[in-house]
């Protein structure tokens, strides 16, 4: 036992990429068009744009919804950086909402709040970015009821929730968003190792999203007599593009999306079972979906946890914090970025424990054990 979540590759994956290997592809070829399709419609969404990271993908959505100097975005504090610095690499300002501590989402009261007074002091953000932390869906009816009176566009960081469900539809079909980016790094819910996706409903968006990913190059014609070599170049975009190597690896990952869904909620449930009438607190599932189960999170008394944490490393026991604020990161706290009350509360208590497909029964009693008899020592 190893990491607090680790990628499961079988044969099948590996024969994908000697496959791809072996074609005439390895860049753009066939096989990120069929992942971008296969995506499109397991997350039952009218466009896919696969790239190199969801940290690309993060940044070509902003720079799609035309984010930039002077505009203003809100994310969630309790997210990785990335989340944050798609807005800063537009030269957008960044401000945080703070989250529901028992679920480590956006908390739809603070939003309701900072959206007043930011109607007030007329700062009100051109983007809000809600992350569905653990896999768990941000209450995005809710929220885009709350922003819909201001012209607020929505981009899902679903990056964590591949494979959940919201209101009996899958995570990334933007019903209540723009468009929603998935991540799949190794740890996230299935990977092509490095490799991200935008997914939107809007053929305005999905095309002007290919082109920031791509040089901002197109190759289609505006007149019929132009040579087959033409291309031209219509913005300033990014090389963002996914290999085709990677794109066949996430094929044959897809595959086993449902499965390894399942698998996790399983897992979870087990482990929240050990976890009644302990100090342990697991995140509450609230919202009327299904979990990804990406991540594995309780919470433990703030006093005890650096201890507890220490003890299950030292037990070979994979923990880790999701996440450090990301306005306690120097860069943030330099741009001035304030302390939000329930982020923090969350962060003081918070773990992450061991959950992937491979995990047995057995692990979980062990991890179980370690973490009840730390915190009666310590
Ligand atoms: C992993 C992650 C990202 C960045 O994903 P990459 O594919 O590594 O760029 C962004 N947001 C969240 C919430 C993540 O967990």
């Amino acid at each position: 036992m190893k990491s607090y979540g680790r990628q499961t590759i079988n044969a099948e994956d590996e024969r994908a990429i000697i496959e791809c290997l072996r074609s005439d592809f390895l860049t753009q070829g066939p096989k990120v068009t069929e992942l971008e399709n296969s995506v499109a419609e397991f997350c039952s969404v009218a466009h896919a744009v696969a790239v190199n990271s969801a940290t690309s993908a993060l940044h070509i959505a902003c720079l799609a919804l035309d984010v930039g100097p002077g505009d203003t975005v809100w994310t969630s504090a309790n997210t990785f950086v990335a989340s944050a610095n798609c807005a800063r690499m537009c030269g957008a300002e960044v401000e945080f909402v703070d989250i529901d501590s028992s679920t480590g989402n956006l908390s739809l009261d603070a939003l309701e709040q900072k959206l007043s007074q930011a109607q007030a002091n007329n700062r009100l953000p051109k983007v809000l970015i809600p992350v569905h932390f653990a896999g768990q869906s941000c209450d995005m009816q809710a929220i885009a009821k709350l922003v819909a009176p201001y012209d607020i566009k929505i981009i899902e960081d679903a990056s964590h929730a591949l494979g959940g469900e919201y209101q009996g539809k899958p995570v990334g079909c933007c019903e209540y968003s723009d468009i929603s980016v998935f991540s799949f790094h190794p740890v996230k819910m299935i990977t092509t190792a490095e490799g991200g996706m935008a997914l939107t409903n809007n053929a305005e968006l999905a095309d002007t999203m290919r082109l920031y990913s791509s040089h901002g190059i197109t190759k289609a014609n505006n007149s019929d007599d132009s040579p087959p070599w033409y291309y031209e170049q219509h913005l300033l975009g990014y090389n963002y593009r996914m290999p085709d190597l990677n794109a066949a690896l996430g094929v044959s990952q897809l595959k086993n999306l449902s499965t390894w869904v399942i698998k996790r909620n399983a897992l979870a449930q087990y482990y929240d079972k050990a976890f009644a009438h302990t100090e342990v607190e697991p995140l509450k599932h609230v919202i009327d979906g299904v979990s990804s189960y990406h991540l594995y999170v309780v919470q433990v008394d703030a006093q005890k946890r650096l201890a507890v944490f220490n003890r299950l490393r030292e037990q070979g026991v994979g923990v880790q914090v999701h996440y450090i604020p990301v306005y306690k990161q120097p860069y943030y706290q330099a741009l001035g970025c304030q302390t939000l009350a329930n982020t923090e509360h969350y962060y003081a208590r918070c773990i992450s424990l061991p959950l992937y497909p491979t995990l047995s029964n057995e692990e979980q009693d062990t991890v179980v054990r370690l973490i009840t008899s730390a915190l009666s020592e310590v």
